[in-house]
Formats: structure tokens, sequence, C-alpha cells
């Protein structure tokens, strides 16, 4: 286990925004993990875990506590009787069924990088997460918030997760259906830092060829149906390429890509709530602010969600609100100049600065549209 004092966090994050930490431990195994979490329990300080910073914005000010950073490592084929990643306090697996011709089961630790994760599966015909190509972070965030990208989530292809219960001061075993998964939201989240998460087992489909394309762009681009599958690599490569058109694969060189990919989440509404947002469009086309085109209705994007209720996108209304593309510039924090959706750091943006376009645009887009939107990174020692 490693030590530091005094480091600044905004090094951890891929915003670059962050004050220090007062202590930052970085745990390489699974039982480093646990005994790091429990020492700084057991000491009854405040606690901060941190794996790739690809979903944190920290105060200015830095973190008074300890920060427990996760790199541990392992990917295993399960096959039966085979054990969970380290030994703490570990109970016996059951229920998740081993890798048989269909499927392939594999366990990655917590710290293993996802995209990482995606080229091995690509490259070993393990099918069901080439859509999450090119995300930045580690694995055991994604089942945290659900990562989903182009028609596919993680929960699609989640077994098991095995936690660390800070309450219970035990090791948990999760199944899917244990897990709450909604869109970018799951138990982990909506229990927010009972959980560490150890490792995740992921259930994927041995085959050469991708699951059906569902996101239409990316069908136009591979020149196939939506629907159809395509080649894992082609998958991947079609993914990637649309990710970097939209800024959302991480490049140093790149301001564009020093975000939290998307700061908002899609908003999910009744009908009734849709009915009064189309309404609301509607009564803006010609005004002096409202939508650029007076042409015909405005549609308001419009997607089935769970339970009767209705998706619409964060995009739409950011940019409908009159925030474009660069919105901001040239101060030092402005939305990217390649999508609207991603609040980034020009180079020098401190987390305030962040945080008060964060609020403009959040506001403007209620005034505009009625409707609230929410932030889809963790916010650690501030607030919206
Ligand atoms: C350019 C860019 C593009 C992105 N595109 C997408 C996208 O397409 N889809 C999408 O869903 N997200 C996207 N994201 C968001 C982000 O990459 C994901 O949420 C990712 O899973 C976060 O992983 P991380 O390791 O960086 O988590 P961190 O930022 O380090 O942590 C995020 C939260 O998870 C907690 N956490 C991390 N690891 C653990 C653990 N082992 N146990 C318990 N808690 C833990 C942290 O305490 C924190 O609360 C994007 C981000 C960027 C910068």
């Amino acid at each position: 286990m490693r030590e530091e004092q005094d480091l600044l966090l905004s090094g951890l994050t891929t915003m670059r925004v962050g004050g220090p930490a007062r202590r930052l431990v970085t745990a390489e195994t699974t039982d480093e993990l646990v005994d790091a979490i429990c020492e700084v329990d057991d000491a009854e300080e405040p606690l901060l875990v941190v794996a790739g910073g690809s979903n944190l914005v920290i105060a200015d000010e830095g973190f008074a506590g300890s920060v427990v950073r996760v790199r541990t490592r392992g990917i295993s084929v399960e096959t039966a009787g085979s054990h969970a990643l380290g030994s703490a306090n570990c109970e016996v697996l059951t229920d998740a069924g081993s890798s048989t011709g269909a499927n392939v089961m594999v366990r990655v630790a917590a710290g293993e990088v996802w995209d990482d994760v995606v080229v091995r599966a690509v490259a070993e015909g393990w099918s069901g997460i080439e859509a999450l190509s090119g995300i930045p972070g580690c694995v055991g965030a994604t089942p945290i918030q659900n990562v989903g990208a182009y028609g596919q989530e993680v929960a699609q292809v989640i077994a098991q997760v095995r936690v660390w219960d800070r309450r219970e001061q035990r090791v948990h075993v999760l199944a899917n259906a244990d897990c709450q998964f909604t869109y970018r939201h799951s138990l982990f989240k909506a229990r927010h830092g009972r959980y560490v998460i150890l490792d995740v087992l992921f259930r994927l489909r041995r085959s050469a060829l991708s699951g059906p394309i569902a996101y239409a762009d990316l069908a136009r681009d591979l020149g196939v149906e939506a629907g159809d599958r395509v080649p894992l690599d082609e998958a991947r490569a079609a993914v990637l390429a649309q990710r970097r058109r939209r800024g959302m694969v991480l490049d140093a060189t790149d301001h564009d890509t020093w975000s939290c990919g998307s700061f908002f989440t899609n908003p999910v509404m009744s009908t009734a709530s849709y009915a009064a947002l189309e309404h609301r469009a509607q009564a803006r086309v010609g005004a002096a602010d409202g939508p650029a085109s007076a042409e015909g209705p405005v549609r308001v994007p419009r997607f089935d969600a769970p339970d009767g209720q209705v998706k619409t996108v964060a995009a739409w209304l950011i940019d409908q609100a009159g925030f474009g593309k660069g919105y901001g510039l040239p101060g030092p924090a402005a939305l990217s100049t390649k999508h609207v959706l991603a609040l980034t750091n020009r180079g020098s943006a401190t987390t305030a600065d962040i945080l008060v376009l964060a609020r403009e645009i959040r506001d403007g887009v209620h005034d505009a549209f009625g409707v609230s939107l929410v932030s889809e990174p963790v916010l650690v020692g501030t607030s919206l």
C-alpha cells in the first residue's frame, strides 16, 4: 500500500480540478483495498474512493480525509469451482453460473481500466460490451452509475458484483437483480458510500459479432440497419470514431475532453410532463430567445423509458435553451466545442468556475423548458 500526503486531487481527475487530499492511499490488491477502507473507517475519518477520476468533481478546498485510490488488477475467466480475486473475508460464490459454450463468465478486479477490458473482450470474441468502447475509468465504477453508451449498458452483462459492505464490515456478493440497475443509477448510487466494489463478474456471449446495433447514427456509419450485428472490431472502431467526433475519448492535448463526459443525465419524465415540455417548446418558436428554426412544429426528442415514462435528450434542451457548442469561451470553463453536454476545463478552470457554468445551464434550461437537469458526476465537498 502506497501512502502520500497533501497531493492535489486535480491530478487524479479527468476534469483536472480539485484541491488537496490530506492523505492518499493507493491499494493494489483486493486485500489492501479492504484493509485501507477498514483503517479509515476504524479511525472514523471521512473516506473518498477514487478510481479513474472520470466522474468526479472535487471542491477546490480539496478533501479533508483519506482518499483511497483503487489500483487492483486481475481478469480471470470463471470456471466451475474458481475463486473470487483476493481473499478478503471471501464468501463462497453461488448461482453465478460458470462459462458454458454460449457464455463466458469473466471476473474483473475493480481497478482494471474499463477500456482495456473492452479491448480484451473484442480480441477474445466476447460480445456484449463493444459499444461501451472508449469510456474512461475503471471497472469498479461501472456498476455505480450503470455506465452506458450507444445502446448498451453494463447492467445487461453484469452477473454479480462483489462488495465490501462498510456498514456490516463484511464482503457481500450481489446478484444483478439485487443491484437495482436503472438508467445511470443503481443500489450503489442510492446507498452512496456504503459499498466498496471489489470486483465484477460479467456474463458475455461467445461470438465474433456485436450485439444488435441499437443506435441509428452508429448503424449509418457502419452501413447496416439498426438491429444488425457486425464484427466486434468494426463495432468498436465505429463507436470510437463517433466518440472522438464528440470529444468523448480522453486526449490530454484536447481541452474538449477535460471533462466528466456528460455533465447532465437525460431527463426521464411522465407523459404529462413531456406534454408540458412539448407545449413550452412550441410556445418558444418564433420568440426572440426561442429555437433557431421556426419551420414546422418543434420535435422534442422522445424515447420510451421503463414504467410508461419518457426520456428526452439533455443536449437538445441545452442547445435549444441557447447554450451552443463552446458556450463560455474564452473563459476557463466552457461547453465542449464538440458536444454541448460536456462541461470542460480549458486549462485553468477551478471547480468554482465549472459549477458557475453548470448552474447557469441548469437554470437556463429550467427557465426555458421547466425541466430540472440533474448532474451526472459525483460532486465531492460541493454542490450545484
Ligand atoms: C470523456 C468522458 C466520456 C465519458 N463517457 C461516458 C459514457 O459514454 N457513458 C457513461 O456512462 N459514462 C461516461 N463517462 C463517465 C465516467 O467515465 C464513468 O462514470 C466511469 O465509470 C467512472 O469511472 P471512474 O473509475 O473514473 O470513477 P471515479 O470518477 O473515480 O469515481 C466515480 C464514483 O464512483 C466511486 N467509485 C469508484 N470506484 C469505486 C469502487 N471500486 N467502489 C466504490 N465506489 C467507487 C467514487 O467514489 C465516485 O463516487 C465519461 C467520462 C469522460 C471523462
